[in-house]
C-alpha cells in the first residue's frame, strides 16, 4: 500500500476510534501529519516532541508556491508539514524547474531540493546562535559569580 493511501485509511479509522481526542484534527491535516511521518519534511524536526511543537510550531507549507501554482494550493501532496522555522526560511521559493516538474510523481525531490536550499541559512544561524548563547551564558555567569 502507498504511503498515501495509508495515510487517509488510517486517518479515518483513527478518527473514527478516536473521536473525543482527535476533535482538533480534521481529516485531511491528520492525513497530512501521518503521510509526513509527524515531522517537519525538510529538517525531519520530530512534530509531536511537545505540545508547543504540536500546537504551535508547526504549518501546512505549499511545497510548490501558493501564488504561482494557484490550481495545486489546496492539493494535498503539495501541502507538507512543516515546522515554522523551515517554512520561513522556504519563503518563496520554487523547487520545480526544468529538471524537476511540478508533480506528485517529482514530490521527494522537489522536498529534496528545497532541503538544499534551507540548510546553508539554518547551518549559518545556528553557528550565530551557538556563538550568542555562549556570551549570554557567560554574562549570566559572571553575575551569579559576582
Ligand atoms: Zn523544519
Amino acid at each position: 500500500m502507498k504511503r498515501d493511501e495509508w495515510a487517509r485509511e488510517t486517518a479515518a479509522q483513527l478518527r473514527q476510534a478516536h473521536k473525543a481526542e482527535l476533535k482538533r484534527w480534521p481529516q485531511l491535516e491528520l492525513e497530512i501529519w501521518l503521510r509526513d511521518d509527524c515531522r517537519c519534511v525538510y529538517c525531519f524536526r520530530d512534530m509531536l516532541q511537545d505540545f508547543i511543537i504540536t500546537y504551535h510550531a508547526y504549518c501546512y507549507e505549499h511545497l510548490l508556491p501558493e501564488e504561482r501554482y494557484k490550481d495545486l494550493a489546496t492539493v494535498s501532496w503539495n501541502k507538507v508539514l512543516a515546522c515554522r522555522d523551515c517554512n520561513a526560511r522556504k519563503g518563496r521559493f520554487d523547487p520545480a524547474g526544468s529538471d524537476i516538474p511540478p508533480t506528485v510523481e517529482s514530490r521527494d525531490r522537489l522536498v529534496e531540493r528545497v532541503r538544499d536550499y534551507i540548510r546553508p541559512s539554518r547551518i549559518r544561524d545556528e553557528a550565530l546562535y551557538l556563538q550568542e548563547r555562549e556570551v549570554l551564558r557567560s554574562a549570566l555567569m559572571l553575575w551569579k559569580s559576582g
